[in-house]
């Protein structure tokens, strides 16, 4: 959008280009911004993603399209510095959707308690009842149509049923239950603690990321701009107010608000580059402070998996991730039914009882004969993200060392 803008003094008028706001990272919350915000057709919407876009379904990769497993073919290569003797990879994605273009397509919302404890840190809006609203907004589920999912939003979420388990996936549940764990028809209905199928946003076998759904929806408006393969290198300031994003080639995006949704690990380190984080840090990277802001790059709290897979004797069936199981560590959860939960305590070096184990479990097809269980700790004590061996001047972290948490 064109904007005009009269400067004190003499009667001067400087036309600049610029939009309302601009979105960075074309990921997961980034398609949902652009989509949401460029509805009031008032509002000029520039969309920045550094990957590639497809707007065409049929020149969507195929790993893309195919939800039956995450693909690591469109990434970043982060790579953790996590005081072991090895990195720890952290893939994240490149290209429209972001990581909902690659990831597993779990359509698992969190705990209740978890988001009221958000909430009651002095987050309004985070509660329950008020993600509750958005999380039905942003479906429709094919499975349930009630006070706690929704049926008009862009993405769809299904269960696989019975009959579309493989018999690996549905002797896992059987066992499951066997064993003493409730068995769990929707595992997104709050206190639903056990054993069943996993919700996903994914239809006839495609993954429903936010690129092919909110953002497909929007593109054909004349009000919201779309810069695939643009990577943008930091925040431009006047002072400390932000104007815009300056671009890997060199040139500017002018807009009234610029909006950082370049994932966990991009947006503190663009922030960082654009000398706002904590001073001294920044200071000793070389790059001048803007804002002293101690929490950016903290508090991270990513969640590491293991996964071991096991080998089976072939059967027939379809895809993975179809069958899920929840646990809960006993000191996040002394009020969980205690038939329905397994009460264990996952591995963390510092605290063992602040760890929630959240096994899930898909198999995989059949030609490669086997099981895969994965264990997730869900509260783990790294809490830093920092630009690494990057050199500030380097704006983006391209390269395997440019990330790192500790
Ligand atoms: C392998 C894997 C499997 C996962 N499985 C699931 C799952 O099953 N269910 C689930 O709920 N969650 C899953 N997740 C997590 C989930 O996908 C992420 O939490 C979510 O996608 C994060 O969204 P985001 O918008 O913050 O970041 P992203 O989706 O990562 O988007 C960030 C975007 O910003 C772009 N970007 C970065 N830097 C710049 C720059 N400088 N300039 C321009 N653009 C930039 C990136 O290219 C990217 O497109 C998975 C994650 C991974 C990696």
């Amino acid at each position: 959008m064109v904007g005009v803008e009269r400067l004190p003094g003499p009667a001067t008028i400087v036309t600049r280009m610029g939009f309302d706001v601009v979105v960075v990272g074309g990921g997961s919350a980034g398609c949902v911004l652009a989509s949401r915000l460029s509805e009031d057709a008032n509002c000029s919407v520039v969309l920045v993603e550094a990957g590639p876009d497809h707007p065409d379904l049929r020149t969507l990769p195929g790993d893309v399209m195919d939800a039956s497993e995450p693909t690591v073919g469109h990434d970043w290569g982060y790579f953790a510095d996590a005081d072991l003797d090895r990195g720890i990879p952290l893939p994240r994605a490149r290209l429209m959707g972001g990581c909902s273009s690659t990831n597993a397509c779990f359509a698992l919302r969190g705990a209740p308690e978890d988001y009221d404890a958000w909430a009651a840190l002095g987050n309004p809006g985070w509660g329950f009842a008020d993600v509750l609203d958005d999380f039905r907004r942003l479906e429709s589920d094919q499975d349930f149509d009630d006070e706690w999912h929704g049926s008009g939003g862009p993405i769809p979420i299904r269960r696989h049923p019975p009959e579309e388990l493989n018999r690996a996936q549905a002797a896992f549940l059987d066992g499951a239950v066997a064993s003493g764990h409730c068995y769990v028809e929707d595992h997104n209905r709050p206190g639903a603690f056990g054993a069943g199928p996993t919700p996903r946003n994914v239809l006839d076998g495609m993954r429903m990321s936010t690129a092919v759904t909110y953002l497909a929806q929007a593109r054909s408006r004349p009000n919201l701009t779309i810069r695939p393969d643009t990577a943008v290198a930091h925040v431009e300031c006047s002072g400390t107010r932000a104007t815009g994003v300056r671009l890997l080639d060199g040139s500017l995006i002018e807009a009234d608000r610029v909006v950082l949704a370049a994932g966990t690990y991009a947006s503190p380190m663009i922030l960082a580059r654009s000398g706002i984080g904590p001073a001294s840090e920044l200071e000793a990277l070389g790059i001048a402070p803007v804002v002293d802001l101690p929490g950016v790059g903290s508090n991270l709290a990513d969640h590491p998996l293991v996964a071991i897979d096991l080998p089976t004797r072939p059967s027939p069936g379809p895809s993975r991730f179809q069958a899920h199981m929840t646990f809960h560590a006993l000191r996040r959860k002394p009020q969980g039914p205690p038939t329905c939960c397994c009460l264990r305590r996952a591995h963390s070096r510092s605290d063992p009882s602040n760890v929630r184990a959240s096994p899930c479990s898909g198999s995989w097809p059949d030609s490669w004969r086997r099981v895969h269980a994965a264990g997730c700790g869900w509260l783990p004590t790294s809490r830093t993200t920092r630009p690494g061996s990057t050199p500030p001047t380097s704006p983006i972290p391209m390269t395997s060392s440019g990330c790192s948490t500790r």
